[in-house]
């Protein structure tokens, strides 16, 4: 049964493959769902979208996204509400990010209805997929690739979006220690730091492989003229607080991705009457705070992680370390907040939860 005005083709398999998940031991992007969503874009317009089973694709080595890159993602959950529903957490949110970076990629519009309803149909005939364990979820990635057969350097013409989606276990978050980066850069103003294509996390993966080899899990990226200002942490928004204010890196200019987790953060921060600031923070006003006794927490965002505290950050020789986390009031109050509303044990008071 259809769970949405879609017109769209469904082809279900024949036996699914669900009993090959240990549903106490899921691991993060090792399985992924019986059913796809694929739609193609040609000739200006988007065709019909189908669902079928989860296959491999096939395509010509000249095909554009393998050599320009012209392809971008997004990142999406789907929870089990209490009376074993699927519920997806601010898909529109997504939808619109995704168009944000189609844009700046050359790449078309992708209708509100392919993204959101093709989602949740998909979901709806994997619903069994969706984990109902403590901080479990299914993972749902959305993405558009430019699929012209031409090595030529061009805007593409012919496009593919597709979403597949993969059960996600408990998520490990062990505090994370984190390389202040002051060398490479992962964005610059002007640049394509604000969407997520896949080339931003392709040029992360050299400094990323340094740093870990020097035993920390994640750069905290700064600015790309003064490599002062904090950006980002790995692929998360970052937050700091400082006394008693929140502070994340604002999002004027274009080199920050603006995530749905952040802006979830910054609403219920706000609602709960803490205090908030979005604004340029360098790295000297950090180490000042934390030299002082004022830095109390810090902590990244995104959907895989949800809220990543962090335990240390090094810049040059010196090594922050932050007090324990089970210390934490805003990180730890912040972190419960989110999955309460998540899982749809909470009054959703902001239409952030989707149902399928
Ligand atoms: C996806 C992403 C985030 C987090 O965004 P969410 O919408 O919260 O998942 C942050 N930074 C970068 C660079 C990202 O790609």
């Amino acid at each position: 049964m259809s769970v949405s005005s879609l017109d769209i083709s469904i082809k279900k398999v024949e036996k699914s493959r669900i009993g090959e998940i240990d549903p106490a031991n899921i691991q993060f992007g090792k399985n992924y769902s019986d059913h796809m969503l694929i739609a193609y874009y040609e000739n200006g317009k988007w065709g019909k979208p189908e669902i079928m089973p989860f296959h491999e694709l096939k395509f010509s080595p000249a095909t554009t996204f393998f050599h320009y890159g012209q392809a971008i993602f997004e990142g999406v959950k789907a929870y089990k509400d209490p009376q074993g529903n699927p519920i997806i957490f601010r898909p529109y949110s997504n939808w619109k990010r995704m168009n944000r970076s189609a844009e700046r990629m050359a790449m078309p519009d992708v209708p509100n209805d392919l993204f959101v309803d093709g989602m949740r149909e998909l979901i709806n005939i994997d619903r069994d997929w969706v984990p109902t364990g403590e901080d479990t979820s299914l993972y749902i990635r959305p993405f558009m690739l430019a699929i012209d057969e031409f090595i030529g350097v061009r805007p593409a013409e012919k496009f593919m979006f597709i979403i597949i989606t993969s059960p996600a276990g408990p998520y490990y978050s062990k505090p994370v220690n984190i390389y202040v980066q002051d060398q490479y850069v992962r964005a610059f103003p002007g640049g394509i730091g604000f969407t997520k294509a896949a080339g931003n996390y392709g040029m992360s993966m050299y400094p990323t492989m340094q740093i870990k080899k020097m035993g920390y899990d994640q750069i905290l990226w700064t600015d790309g003229f003064e490599h002062k200002y904090v950006q980002e942490i790995g692929t998360m928004n970052v937050f700091f607080v400082i006394g008693d204010t929140v502070i994340t890196p604002d999002i004027k200019q274009d080199t920050i991705l603006e995530g749905v987790t952040r802006e979830s953060v910054l609403t219920l921060l706000r609602e709960k009457g803490v205090k908030v600031e979005e604004r340029p923070l360098s790295i000297d006003e950090i180490e000042a705070a934390y030299h002082a006794g004022n830095l109390k927490e810090a902590f990244g965002t995104g959907t895989a992680a949800s809220i990543a505290p962090i335990c240390s950050l090094t810049f040059h020789e010196d090594k922050m370390t932050l007090p324990p986390v089970e210390t934490w009031e805003i990180t730890n109050w912040l972190k419960k907040e989110l999955a309460e509303i998540r899982y749809g044990r909470k009054k959703d008071n902001h239409n952030w939860v989707v149902p399928v």
